[in-house]
């Protein structure tokens, strides 16, 4: 069986683990610290937090914010469910829009259609990879300065809709070789198992606020604190001499990443552009070679106008199919051994937001996309012999189904 994407775990991986855990420091530390530094480098971003989990960071950055019961933030309806889970949480509303039909991110003549006064937050997805349009979301923000409506200190400083990207596929990519991470206020990272770039879990905060109106470094330290019970303390601080002692300053949250997960981050990340992503176009480049002669099929874009994709998935559509036949297909493709996903089952349609009153019938170019879509396997080892295996396996499944 083909797997859909193993994380790459070998010598490197484990070697820098077993240190960490012989360093005697196995919690928030030394490695955490410059896995941070090093990703602010490489982001071009101001300050970054390291946290265990993107989902963990989103909902810190809404919080952060002041994001409260009556606001509304502008989220894509074609997303994973975390997106708009963190909004939940923090008793806001979510305003799902729908997408683009050629790259499946978010569509911003949709987002200005739906900004309010009680906007507080566009959340854009960098869906598979590939960076939103930032240019125009930013220009959002920007143009209705005079309908956002302030609450608190950070609402009042930044005076309009603050951009939260959820950047969870998109470490690496980049607009005009601006890296993610430096394209909007914030960007929230992932480093899940199934991601790019892992730490088995976790996340990031890019922190790139305009300056010296904001002091990202100040962010961040308050950012600390709130993500570790509110102590003014971290245990690394407190191990000092005659440190031992702490206060208590918020009720905040324990989401704080380990030196274990940012060693495995440290090795990922040194070969992160030399090796990972050099592999990952690989294998894209290949399925599109392979795959670009066949009329029934459209696929992905990963470069455009300046705008460059990370490779994350390969999100292939089939042309006027309905969804019982793309499941069908599916279906033909497991039977070869084959694993394949799909990219996403949108949040409208969820049980949980159906019951909120959400339908899919109003976001019907998410609905075309997701009833078409299927995610060919990419990761670190896969062999061209098994792409070849994949792209038969998807020829054979598509002659079986629309013969
Ligand atoms: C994976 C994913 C997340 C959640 O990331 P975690 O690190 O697992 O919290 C959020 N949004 C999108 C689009 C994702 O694919």
């Amino acid at each position: 069986m083909i797997p859909f994407s193993p994380p790459r775990i070998d010598d490197a991986i484990c070697n820098e683990v077993v240190a960490a855990l012989k360093s005697g420091w196995i919690t928030t530390g030394p490695r955490t610290k410059t896995f941070e530094k090093k990703i602010s480098a490489y982001c071009g971003n101001k300050a970054t937090l390291c946290l265990n989990s993107a989902t963990a960071g989103l909902e810190i950055m809404l919080r952060w914010f002041g994001v409260k019961e009556g606001d509304e933030v502008i989220l894509p309806a074609y997303t994973y469910s975390a997106t708009a889970n963190v909004i939940i949480h923090c008793g806001a509303t979510p305003v799902f829009v729908d997408v683009k039909a050629d790259d499946f991110t978010i569509d911003p003549v949709m987002i200005e259609k739906a900004i309010t006064s009680k906007t507080k937050v566009i959340m854009p997805v960098d869906f598979a990879g590939y960076p939103c349009d930032y240019t125009a979301i930013n220009a959002l923000a920007e143009k209705y300065r005079h309908v956002f409506c302030p609450d608190g200190e950070r609402q009042q400083q930044l005076g309009r809709i603050m951009i939260l990207s959820d950047a969870a596929h998109s470490f690496g990519a980049s607009v005009n070789d601006k890296k993610t991470g430096s394209l909007c206020d914030v960007s929230v990272f992932s480093f899940h198992a199934v991601k790019n770039l892992t730490t088995a879990e976790g996340g990031a905060v890019a922190l790139n606020f305009e300056e010296p109106q904001f002091d990202n470094g100040a962010i961040y330290t308050e950012l600390c604190v709130k993500t570790l019970h509110g102590q003014n303390k971290d245990a690394l601080a407190k191990t000092q001499k005659g440190n031992w002692k702490y206060d208590i300053v918020e009720a905040g949250y324990k989401c704080n990443m380990t030196d274990l997960s940012a060693a495995i981050g440290l090795v990922e990340l040194e070969r992160y552009d030399s090796d990972t992503l050099i592999k990952r176009k690989h294998i894209c480049d290949a399925y599109t070679r392979f795959l670009e002669t066949d009329k029934r099929l459209e696929l992905p874009v990963f470069e455009k106008g300046g705008v460059q994709s990370c490779y994350h998935l390969y999100p292939l559509r089939v042309k006027n199919i309905s969804e019982q036949q793309r499941d069908a297909i599916m279906q033909e493709i497991f039977e070869q051994d084959v694993s394949v996903n799909v990219h996403f089952i949108p949040v409208p349609g969820m049980s949980f937001y159906k019951r909120l009153g959400y339908t899919i019938n109003d976001y019907p170019v998410t609905y075309d996309n997701f009833s078409r879509e299927i995610t060919l396997p990419v990761f670190y080892d896969l062999t061209d012999e098994q792409i070849q295996t994949v792209v038969k396996a998807v020829r054979s499944a598509l002659d079986k189904v629309l013969c």
